[in-house]
């Protein structure tokens, strides 16, 4: 049949991203065939509640008319153009605009990249070219968090955290320090209060800028919230600590909001969860409800500034995509976003998220569950060997893709971050699905028990 023949189709043609390809010639692919609101269908009929809403960004759901509409409409009208050279179009222009207006007051300039990957490259080479401009070209070190995610291009796989994304490609390729990661319920010591982790933390960075040099360090990239590390929040006192030491240190401070940005907390971006204002501003996922593939940084007077006076002098800003402001792509994420706003999907994010982190924290008296942390709709629960003492399970076990599975069974796509099983729906969820969500999660955690038991 159809699903039969695709299948064979996938596995003679395909190498996947982050696949192990030999299981998959095995396995074969779970073809996804089509979406409506929360849901999806497999090429077997079967219905999923999408848990992670695609990757972390389908906002508005997977049978948005409108942003449909605003995509054809742009074909129509103007399918594709650059914005080389002082060239613009009304979608791109009205994006930035709109982005500049929804985004904190010091962020006044927008530049457009297709992806987050691409994003942070290209925040790599904004800071670089600043740095040169302002004649210290020695200024050029990142630092970075371990766990962090920030893409898969030579240089964002480079602040990338993950060992995954080093080690089998001889990476990192830029100078680039990584920090603990900020998960005091994991990396806390014995004994150590949250407000101690903390201040640890913060020293650890002061030692390092001090260690390192503070005139050889460029910039501080973090995401508000760990999102493909595990979904990490950090300690209070946090990011008002890197803040401040950013700014003793004459340091560009850098959050990645590819996942948290348009109410994925709660707040419209992550930065203001935690009250501080970046430098300099990573979005995309959610800036189109990944409809078209689309990513944008917003940047401070001070960095806009440093830029522009160089190119002045030089005659240009030597970088640029083909799809950088892509009309289509602009054109969808500018009605998304308007979606976003009529329909206050950020505060369903922050009401129907209180709603799905109290259910879920009825799971922290399960067997298997170790931590369960999250705010608005994102979350993960982690399962441990010993609930007491947060021992993990062998990683041999794969227990957290096991779960998954379940999960899958009971009509429930989620992500297995090692034994974390990670939950981002999308904005529209309501309080009845996000109950729903859970007790699949509940029943799938006690499959998983049964499981391990048998
Ligand atoms: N930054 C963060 C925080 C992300 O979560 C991701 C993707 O998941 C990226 C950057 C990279 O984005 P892309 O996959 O569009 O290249």
């Amino acid at each position: 049949d159809l699903s039969n023949s695709l299948a064979a189709a996938d596995i003679a043609h395909s190498l996947h991203p982050y696949t192990n390809a030999r299981a998959h010639e095995d396995q074969g692919p779970m073809i996804i065939s089509r979406g409506e609101g929360i849901y999806v269908w497999d090429s077997n009929g079967k219905q999923y509640i999408e848990g992670m809403a695609g990757l972390w960004s389908v906002a508005v759901g997977f049978s948005e008319p409108r942003l449909k509409a605003a995509a054809l409409a742009q074909m129509d009208e103007l399918p594709y153009y650059h914005t080389f050279t002082s060239k613009a179009h009304a979608p791109q222009i009205r994006l930035a605009e709109k982005l500049v207006e929804m985004s904190p007051e010091a962020l006044t300039k927008v530049f457009f990249t297709n992806s987050g990957s691409e994003a942070n490259d290209t925040v790599i080479k904004m800071v670089w070219y600043l740095n040169n401009a302002l004649g210290r070209p020695q200024k050029k070190k990142f630092l970075a968090r371990n766990k962090a995610y920030h893409g898969v291009t030579v240089a964002s796989a480079s602040l990338t955290g993950l060992p995954g994304n080093h080690t089998d490609f001889d990476l990192p390729a830029i100078p680039v320090t990584h920090l603990t990661t900020p998960h005091y319920w994991r990396f806390g010591a014995q004994g150590e209060s949250e407000a101690q982790f903390t201040a640890r933390l913060l020293k650890e960075i002061e030692d390092t800028i001090l260690a390192e040099g503070p005139e050889t360090i460029a910039a501080f990239i973090g995401e508000p919230v760990m999102g493909a590390g595990g979904v990490i929040l950090p300690p209070e006192g946090y990011w008002e600590g890197v803040a401040a030491l950013c700014k003793k240190y004459d340091i560009l401070l850098v959050a990645d909001e590819v996942i948290n940005g348009f109410g994925r907390l709660g707040t419209t971006f992550g930065c203001e969860s935690f009250g501080f204002v970046p430098d300099i501003m990573v979005l995309s996922k959610q800036i189109s409800s990944s409809y078209m593939p689309l990513a944008a940084i917003l940047v401070s007077d001070a960095v806009y500034n440093a830029i522009a006076d160089n190119s002045a002098k030089i005659g240009t800003f030597g970088h640029g995509y083909t799809g950088s402001g892509h009309p289509v792509a602009c054109a969808v994420g500018l009605e998304n976003l308007k979606i976003i706003e009529e329909r206050d999907l950020v505060g369903n994010a922050a009401r129907v998220g209180a709603v799905m982190q109290a259910e879920l924290a009825r799971l922290a008296d399960h067997p298997l569950v170790g931590e369960v942390r999250g705010t608005g709709l994102i979350a993960a629960v982690e399962m441990v060997a010993d609930k007491a003492a947060r021992t993990p399970f062998d990683a041999k076990l794969k227990l957290g893709a096991k779960a998954a599975e379940f999960c899958n069974e009971q009509g429930l796509i989620v992500r297995a971050i090692g034994d974390a099983l990670a939950l981002c729906p999308p904005l529209i969820v309501t309080e009845d699905e996000v109950r729903e969500i859970v007790a699949r999660m509940e029943r799938a955690l006690d499959a998983t028990q049964a499981w391990l038991a048998a």
